[in-house]
């Protein structure tokens, strides 16, 4: 064999220092549309054993959701699965290949490097993958062991299930298990595993992957997969264009509603489906500020704040892009109609956008001046270090958040005559504010708490805020310390990838 091939070859993986897997009784009912799909679309290879799994968090009701038991994942045959140490019955495990703009640089090849995709399930709620993170080595972990530590699937499992009950859309956690290994990074760290649940893990960088090898048979049968899986109504390209950039409008204007920072969002890590995926160095602002940056790669502010929507724009290109081929026509009249589509992103986003801050500041009716006054008031908060959750969940009152409560008074005066043009009654205006003004986000001080005192075994806190974060519209009670502000010492102000 030519050196050359043998280099080309996967590296071999470490099954063989481990236990061999177990077979499992546990009946998950899968149904693997995505393993039909010709070889090339993903490596077929399970999960690596690890040595001591241990369940740190189950889910139990998005467990039920999918059909599952969640007395029998929290069995020893359940961990074992969640652990990747049993492969259940049915399951058809895959590493999936995809592509992708990182930083706006082109990888012409990434994939599941920490990943598995152990196959779907069709519950409740739709047809959904089970993926399980940090789950050992694949083809695609290029210089990376495949592994995760405790840290960012903790921080995974609640900003996720955070989001969730927010009301985003976004990929789920089903569990996490401690593995009982070290994960080297600077230091020895406890390793874990996330069971990570979406509508399927098809990325942007997934339709890129094809197109840049001119594959079109592929490009074909991802795209009817698409069609068939998450948008069956639409007919034909274009409509899946629309669709999938007004999935993007709805979910970048639900993220800015909340002041939230993906992060990284690389064009493998836009979900086709219209899901937040991959939180790793994803964060909540506290002080509202637009060019809030916090992951500790992004030195130029590319996936700021106030950025997200131009960055999805960008993403959305690329999309339109890949799927030229596909259509019919004259490739100037093709450019011209996906042009057409990707022009729609900017009223549907500010429609959306809008629609959420009219409701965050109680209008029950549309004036053309709304834009205006919910810009004038975030701009206030930016220029007073006001907190972005707290303003709007104490308006009318919020002037005690303001450097200079003038500030505040000078615009609530304005949103007074507004609110008084509704006739709507008071008792309508504060249910609709409750509901679109949260009281409970997931902190950073907070998340990155909870992660310190895991690492030293105790998981209180963490359940304390997940449990806390099931209800984030509700009164907080007896959680009211977790709605405050962090102080200057406790501010964290960087944030990690996920490895
Ligand atoms: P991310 O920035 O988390 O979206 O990851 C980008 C790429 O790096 C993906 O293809 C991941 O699978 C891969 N990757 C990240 N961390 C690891 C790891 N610890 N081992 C192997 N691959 C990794
Ligand atoms: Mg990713």
């Amino acid at each position: 064999m030519a050196p050359s091939a043998a280099r080309d070859r996967p590296r071999p993986l470490a099954f063989a220092r481990h236990r061999p897997y177990l077979r499992a009784m546990l009946d998950f009912g899968f149904d693997n549309s995505y393993a039909r799909l010709p070889d090339r679309f993903y490596t077929r290879l399970g999960p690596t054993p690890v040595a001591e799994p241990k369940l740190i968090a189950l889910n139990d009701a998005l467990a039920r959701d999918l059909g599952l038991d969640p007395a029998e994942l929290r069995g020893e045959e359940g961990v074992s699965i969640l652990a990747g140490n049993t492969v259940p019955d049915g399951a058809e495990p895959i590493a999936q290949v995809y592509a992708g703009h990182q930083f706006g640089g082109w990888s012409p090849q990434l994939g599941d490097g920490r990943a598995i995709l152990l196959g779907e399930v069709v519950g409740g709620g739709g047809r959904r993958d089970i993926q399980l993170k940090g789950s050992g080595p694949t083809p695609y972990s290029r210089m990376g062991d495949g592994r995760a530590w405790l840290g960012p699937v903790l921080r995974e499992y609640i900003v996720s299930e955070a989001m969730h009950a927010l009301g985003v859309r976004t990929t789920r956690a089903l569990a996490a298990v401690a593995t009982g290994e070290p994960v080297f990074r600077e230091e020895p760290l406890p390793g874990a595993i996330l069971a990570r649940v979406a509508r399927s893990h098809i990325r942007v960088g997934t339709f890129q992957f094809f197109a840049a090898r001119g594959d079109q048979e592929a490009l074909k049968g991802l795209t009817d997969h698409v069609l068939e899986r998450h948008y069956p109504g639409a007919y034909g390209i274009i409509d899946l264009l629309h669709r999938v950039v007004g999935a993007q409008a709805e979910l970048i204007a639900s993220w800015m509603s909340l002041g939230f920072i993906h992060g990284v969002m690389n064009t493998d890590n836009m979900s086709i489906a219209g899901e937040t995926i991959d939180y790793g160095p994803c964060a909540f602002m506290d002080d509202h500020h637009s060019a809030a940056v916090f992951s500790s790669i992004d030195h130029h502010g590319r996936y700021a704040y106030s950025n997200q929507p131009t960055i999805a724009y960008w993403n959305l290109a690329q999309f339109c892009s890949c799927l030229l081929p596909l259509m019919v026509g004259e490739l100037d009249a093709k450019v011209e109609a996906a042009t057409d589509v990707l022009k729609r992103f900017a009223p549907m986003f500010q429609n959306a956008w809008i629609h959420r801050f009219r409701a965050k500041l109680g209008l029950l009716t549309e004036e053309a001046g709304d834009f205006e006054l919910a810009s004038d008031l975030l701009s206030r908060m930016e220029r007073n270090r006001a907190d972005f959750t707290n303003t709007f969940r104490s308006l009318p009152d919020a002037r005690g958040g303001f450097d200079d409560p003038a500030a505040f008074d000078e615009w609530a005066r304005g949103w007074r005559l507004r609110l008084g043009r509704e006739g709507a009654s008071p008792e309508d205006r504060v249910d609709l504010m409750r509901e679109a003004n949260p009281a409970l986000i997931p902190r950073n001080h907070r998340v990155e708490e909870a992660i310190s005192a895991a690492r030293r075994g105790d998981l209180d806190p963490f359940r304390r805020l997940s449990a806390a974060l099931e209800t984030p519209f509700a009164d907080p009670g007896g959680n009211a310390d977790l709605a405050r502000p962090p102080t200057e010492e406790e501010r964290v102000r960087e944030t990690f990838c996920g490895t």
